[in-house]
């Protein structure tokens, strides 16, 4: 049984806080952290400022401290990679400044070996577990999309593959993206590293170009339930973001500024849907950012989002970390 042990999640947008560990030759003792509560409290504090109004509470619908593993993280996001066979799309996101552990949290820091893998690979684990359960009542297809966004530009990482050319009821997330067909958590590993490599291909440096391009791996279900016919759709969206950090407007020039203003523009974009969602209002503006275009099928509507809030424990950080958790605090 995969589900005994944990509730399943209410409401349609969750905000995970995640606080990575201290890297070895940071000074742990100058901290922003200042107290994890047990449901969802946070408060922070710049270590460099002593007096009034230095702290700053926020609640979220939970906290991972740093000793948190990977285990642990996935245990509270599960309930939702169930919902995806019941007919939801559903999108797990990762937000934070560069450095503060988002690929950490969405895919791991290696596919070794399982107990270091990110909730990417722990979800369409799951995933193919659920079909198999269910597999002599319902035939079950998956296909994979992965695109990556930089600059307000959308590229096909996948597109050397088959394509996959059933037609998706709510229209396709991207169109003209490959689908790929899988069966297997292999497959989609197989695929993603793939992707991985494809993005590297024109940039200086791996690191440097994916903190400042969007990432979004998405996996569509489509289940046939041999009785009666009738055919269940469900989408799973995993979204690497770009880095949130600010850039100092008196620095940057040229490539630099206009990446800046591209990620800056994508991301506030992204928290505007988010609001509006979250607040229901009438009009939600997805046509402000590519980002927020090709996640439009798979927010709102018959959606469940989970905001993974990635945090850098350390005092130097402060700045960021307020801004990160601001924007945050504003959707959830
Ligand atoms: P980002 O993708 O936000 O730029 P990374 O995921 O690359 O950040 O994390 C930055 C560094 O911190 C990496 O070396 C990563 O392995 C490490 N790290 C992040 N989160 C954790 C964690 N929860 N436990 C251990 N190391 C972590
Ligand atoms: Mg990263």
């Amino acid at each position: 049984r995969l589900y005994n042990e944990v509730q399943v999640l209410k409401g349609n947008i969750r905000v995970y806080c995640r606080i990575r560990p201290f890297l070895p030759g940071q000074n742990s003792r100058q901290t922003s952290i200042e107290y994890i509560g047990e449901n969802g409290e946070l408060v922070v504090a710049n270590p460099f400022k002593q007096g009034k109004d230095t702290h700053r509470l926020f609640k979220f619908n939970k906290v991972f401290g740093q000793a948190a593993t990977q285990e642990e993280v996935f245990l509270d996001t599960r309930p939702l990679i169930r919902s995806i066979l019941d007919g939801y799309n559903v999108c797990i996101f990762a937000y934070g400044q560069t450095g503060s552990g988002k690929t950490y949290t969405m895919s791991g820091p290696s596919i070794t070996s399982k107990e270091d893998w990110g909730v990417n690979y722990r979800a369409l684990n799951d995933l193919f577990q659920l079909t198999q359960i269910r597999r002599n009542a319902v035939v079950y297809e998956v296909g994979v999309q992965m695109v990556e966004i930089y600059n307000e530009q959308v590229r096909d990482i996948l597109s050397d593959g088959g394509i996959w050319n059933t037609a998706l009821p709510n229209g396709l997330a991207v169109p003209d993206a490959s689908m790929h067909s899988v069966r297997s958590t292999e497959d989609v590993l197989e695929l993603m590293n793939i992707g991985l490599m494809n993005r590297t291909v024109g940039a200086t440096a791996l690191n440097e170009r994916s903190s400042r391009s969007h990432c979004v791996l998405s996996v569509h279900v489509r289940g046939v339930d041999v009785e009666t016919d009738s055919v269940l759709r469900g989408s799973l969206n995993l979204v690497d973001l770009a880095g949130s950090e600010r850039v100092d407007r008196s620095e940057a020039t040229g490539e630099r500024l206009k990446e800046a203003q591209h990620i800056n523009k994508s991301l506030s974009a992204l928290g505007d849907v988010i609001f509006a969602l979250a607040h229901k209002n009438p009009h939600v503006p997805y046509r402000n950012s590519k980002l927020t275009q090709v996640l439009q099928s798979s927010l709102g509507g018959q959606a469940k989002t989970l905001m993974f809030v990635q945090v850098n424990p350390d005092g130097d950080s402060y700045a960021e970390t307020v801004s990160t958790l601001k924007f945050a605090e504003r959707v959830s």
